[in-house]
């Protein structure tokens, strides 16, 4: 079996071990990297999952996987958000973008739109689910951070931005939820193994004429103690522990998993 393999052996192992039915989960940007793996470890929980992605067909064919349900919404327009009409008793606050630009040529609706995804997104859809979640007295929210929500890069001014405002935006839920059974986190992966991260390897590899491996190995893990990407299996098994009855006091923290980047 490859690493690959027994990693989503793991993580679906550790799924069974969770009770979330009758539980709805909803995954922003679960039709791709994090957000599938999230998705699926949820749904393998017993968590009736939706998916929201700008991906409608992607959605459609991650969540026909386990019968889960898809709203195909543009997150980064707030009007879609507000007629997705979904009320969740879990929210993984995934979906994001990059861009990659020094700020004095950083297009300013480019910040705008990944302020908008990225940061007025999680702030709508945790909105309009939390008062369900205090009525039933039980919710979760995970958020999708980054080591560059707590470490900034030059050159990723919006990104960096977006995923420390969402850092202060998981402690208030953090704050005004815990009367009420909710707890908010944050989890803070480095590289992992996604066509986010992929595309950033091929386009570095053609910008510096290096081969592939050396980008992961020179550029992207050059402050990273262990040399290799994530899976993304392995974030969703951390955000389905925070989703279980087990993390009940955990509350207002990132969680960084980072492979020691940030220990330096
Ligand atoms: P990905 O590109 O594989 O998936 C992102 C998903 O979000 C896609 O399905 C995409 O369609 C969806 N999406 C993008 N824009 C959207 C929009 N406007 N409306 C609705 N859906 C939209 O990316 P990934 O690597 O899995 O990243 C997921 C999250 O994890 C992001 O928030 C990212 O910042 C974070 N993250 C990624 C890494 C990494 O190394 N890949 C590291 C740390 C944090």
């Amino acid at each position: 079996m490859t690493d690959v393999v027994v990693k989503r052996a793991n993580a679906a192992q550790a799924a069974a071990s969770v009770d979330l039915s009758g539980r709805t989960a909803l995954v922003t940007g679960g039709a791709s990297g994090i957000g599938r793996a999230c998705a699926r470890w949820l749904a393998a929980a017993g968590a009736d999952v939706v998916i929201v992605d700008l991906d409608g067909p992607a959605a459609e064919g991650v969540a026909a996987e386990f019968g889960g349900q898809v709203r195909q919404a543009d997150l980064s327009e707030p009007d879609s958000i507000d007629r997705l009409d979904v009320r969740a008793d879990v929210i993984v606050n995934n979906a994001g973008r990059q861009h990659v630009a020094p700020i004095e040529q950083f297009p300013p609706e480019a910040f705008a739109q990944i302020m908008r995804l990225m940061v007025e997104a999680p702030f709508r859809l945790v909105r309009a689910s939390l008062p369900g979640m205090y009525a039933r007295g039980w919710g979760r929210v995970v958020n999708i951070s980054s080591v560059h929500g707590l470490r900034a890069s030059p050159f990723k001014a919006a990104y960096v931005t977006a995923k420390h405002a969402l850092e202060g935006l998981s402690k208030v839920i953090a704050l005004e939820g815990a009367p009420h059974g909710v707890t908010s986190n944050c989890v803070n992966p480095g590289y992992v193994r996604t066509p986010l991260v992929e595309q950033q390897i091929a386009a570095q590899a053609a910008a510096h004429n290096i081969a592939e491996d050396e980008v992961v190995d020179e550029v992207l893990l050059a402050r990273t103690a262990i040399k290799r990407l994530i899976e993304p299996d392995e974030v969703a098994q951390l955000v389905g522990y925070l989703c279980s009855d087990a993390a009940s006091f955990i509350t207002g923290s990132s969680i960084v998993m980072d492979g020691g980047w940030s220990a330096h």
